[in-house]
């Protein structure tokens, strides 16, 4: 295992430790703990509740925060927020908060870049550089809970909480799976940011020993699956791991899960123009999902520089909905909302680094 970088890599237990081995009290790692998860404190200096010397010590030796802001994009409709940080190592990831549907939604990254290499997927195209540490992931949480409790005085809005978390932004969360949950249980401990379980999503493309692992979880996540494609010979060609994960495995995995858990499934769907989008499919995906407790998200594809991929008209992407809807299947299209910032996976990050090239 990796040394610690950042404070926030650690569970409440190795703060206790930590703390323990420089000799403070129990109580100490408590306060410790309300400051990072509760008033979102990136600055030891401003423990007040510490000892001088101890908040010295946690500067000096632990990073507090993680991510340093390089880059922030808002959409013209000022409902979905964007941010480019930089890691310690200079690595990029994006976190985007969307307002709306009476929700404050932060979609978070779970590594830096993607070994995945979906055709269609901005982040995809650049591969991977590295998972993200578990104070990583919880940090990108923890920001934009921060500026939610005091948004900058242009944007108008009023002081919040978040509600929800997706694990949805840059990477494959179940390829670093240790690390996000960490960062999960962290999220929702009861003494810290104490945010239910309910209100979190995680997405994956399709791993199915991690999917197995996710059904033993106590913590109750939610699950969402990029489809993407009825058959295996379309989705190999959208979503490579397919090959190592066909959909007969993956099925039968998420079927697991769902008698394991009782919890409905989210399959993510991007209407492709041409691609995925035809009345034969949708027909297609209705017979792969009849009898699931499942919900599919339809989201008309976010074009991506370098890829051939176009949206899906709008008639077309209500005709595939209609048929999922006529075979019992409950949908969703969701908007592209945030599209004039970019806020489609990794592309903010593609274009700073096509600019910084
Ligand atoms: N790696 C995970 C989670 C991150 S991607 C996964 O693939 O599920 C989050 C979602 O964005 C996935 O459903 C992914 O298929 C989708 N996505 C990626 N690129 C997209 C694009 N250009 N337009 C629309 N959705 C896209
Ligand atoms: Fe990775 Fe998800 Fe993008 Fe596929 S869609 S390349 S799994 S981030």
């Amino acid at each position: 295992m990796q040394a610690p970088t950042s404070v926030l890599d650690l569970t409440y237990d190795q703060l206790v430790d930590l703390l323990g081995g420089w000799g403070e009290p129990r109580y100490r790692a408590k306060q410790v703990w309300e400051w990072l998860y509760r008033k979102f404190t990136t600055d030891p200096a401003q423990m007040t509740n510490l000892p001088k010397p101890l908040r010295e010590r946690l500067g000096s030796e632990m990073r507090v925060d993680p991510l340093s802001e390089h880059y922030a994009q808002r959409s013209t409709d000022r409902q979905t927020y964007k941010w480019l940080y930089a890691l310690p190592d200079g690595q990029a990831i994006e976190t985007v908060l969307m307002l709306y549907d009476e929700r404050r939604t932060v979609c978070i990254s779970s590594q830096a870049g993607c070994a995945m290499g979906c055709t269609f997927c901005a982040t995809g195209q650049g591969g991977l550089s590295r998972n993200l540490q578990s104070g990583e992931i919880a940090s990108q949480v923890l920001a934009a809970a921060r500026w939610l409790a005091s948004p900058p005085p242009e944007t108008g809005l009023v002081p919040s909480t978040l509600t929800n978390i997706v694990v949805m932004g840059m990477g494959e969360p179940l390829a670093n799976y240790e690390r996000v949950w960490q960062a999960l249980r962290t999220i929702t401990d009861a003494e810290g940011f104490n945010l239910g379980a309910r209100h979190i999503t995680l997405s994956t493309v399709g791993l199915v020993p991690g999917i197995r692992r996710m059904a033993e979880e106590p913590l109750q996540i939610n699950l969402a699956v990029s489809l993407h494609a009825p058959n295996d010979e379309l989705r190999s060609q959208l979503v490579p791991i397919d090959r190592r994960y066909p959909l007969a495995e993956l099925m039968a995995a998420v079927r697991d899960y769902v008698a394991r858990t009782h919890r409905r499934v989210t399959f993510e769907y991007a209407l492709m123009n041409g691609i995925n989008d035809t009345a034969a499919l949708a027909r297609e995906m209705a017979g792969l999902l009849r009898g699931l407790l499942c919900h599919v998200n339809l989201i008309p594809l976010n074009p991506v520089a370098g890829s051939p991929y176009q949206p899906s008209t709008p008639e077309q992407a209500a005709t595939f909905q209609a048929i999922l809807e006529q075979s019992g299947i409950p949908t969703t299209m969701r908007l592209r909302r945030g599209i004039d910032i970019d806020a489609g996976c990794g592309q903010l990050r593609q274009r700073i680094t096509s600019v910084n090239a």
